[in-house]
């Protein structure tokens, strides 16, 4: 009764074709992930996720900036003994370890700083203050702003990563000072000084152009000799890789002197990484501290004064 034999084959095809689409949609972006270059230290999984984000989002980042004056020509003074933009590798005394951690903060964030505080320990936080994958902005979003100055009143070191996470290589003189300077605005709305010390996004330091930009802007260029990989993880069993990849790396008799990468963004590094981290330095001797302390630079550097304007 009613049966429309016809409907029902129609019904079949359309099934069909969808199913047999989205397989071939599944396999192209599996065969485009293998063709994936892996650029050593720039990490791939953060660039392509960077990459594949929608331009709607992006865009927001190029129009929106944070509110305030603008710091173009905030006294930007070389003080210290710490080069300025030139990539840093390392910690200058054996023993040490900066455990740093790129483009947050976010949602696992929190429990990273637990972890951190519970046990008196300090890192380095790499701020990205407009992400556009995680669709957050540090200056208007009051949780994140909040994590920040904890963050900051708990000892930990707040460094720069960028406003945007662009490729720095890519986006001119004046893309690079807009990335900078609207980090700085940012951070200077939700803790007052904006930082000394930076990282470049997908660890591309090799730039001259962006290395002498950042010079002239004031910045240390921090880098890792340590690349825990942890982007590339997204389950409790690919964390193990990571782990492993630390302790494989850590010179066993404590003298080794380390800068690490990983990222308070993702859920295993806070839960499984960060705590096989603690307890490997631990277990070796290892004495963790902020990126400015295992470079031998007075705290008092590691920001300026927003209201020290250049004559
Ligand atoms: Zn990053």
């Amino acid at each position: 009764m009613g049966y429309d034999k016809s409907g029902e084959t129609r019904a079949i095809v359309i099934t069909i074709l969808v199913l047999t689409s989205m397989l071939i949609t599944f396999g192209l972006a599996i065969f485009a992930d293998r063709l994936q270059p892996d650029h050593g230290d720039a990490s791939s999984l953060e660039r392509k996720s960077y990459d594949n984000v929608p331009p709607s989002v992006l865009s927001r980042g190029d129009s929106d900036i944070p509110e305030g004056k603008p710091l173009f020509n905030m006294s930007r003074p070389h003080i210290g003994d710490v080069p300025y933009g030139q990539a840093i590798f390392s910690c200058s005394k054996p023993g040490q370890i900066a455990l740093t951690f790129d483009d947050g903060p976010f949602y696992w964030t929190n429990h990273v700083l637990d972890q951190l505080d519970g046990l008196n320990i300090k890192g380095t936080f790499f701020i990205t203050g407009n992400s556009p994958v995680l669709s957050r902005r540090i200056d208007t979003n009051p949780e994140y702003a909040a994590l920040i100055r904890r963050m900051r009143s708990r000892g930990h070191q707040i460094a720069s990563h960028t406003w945007s996470h662009k490729h720095l290589k890519d986006i001119g003189r004046e893309g690079r000072y807009n990335e900078m300077v609207y980090n700085e605005m940012a951070l200077r709305n939700v803790m007052t000084t904006p930082p000394t010390y930076m990282r470049p996004p997908y660890g591309e330091w090799r730039d001259p152009d962006s290395m002498q930009d950042l010079k002239a802007l004031g910045y240390h260029v921090i880098m890792y000799n340590i690349d825990t990989r942890d982007y590339n993880c997204n389950t409790e069993t690919d964390i193990e890789d990571s782990i492993s990849l630390f302790k494989d790396a850590l010179r066993e008799d404590g003298n080794g002197s380390y800068i690490v990468l990983a990222h308070d963004v993702r859920e295993w590094t806070a839960k499984k990484l960060l705590p096989a981290m603690i307890h490997t330095m631990d277990l070796r001797g290892y004495h963790a501290v902020t990126v400015g302390e295992c470079l031998g630079d007075s705290e008092f550097n590691w920001y300026r004064d927003p209201d020290d304007v250049e004559d």
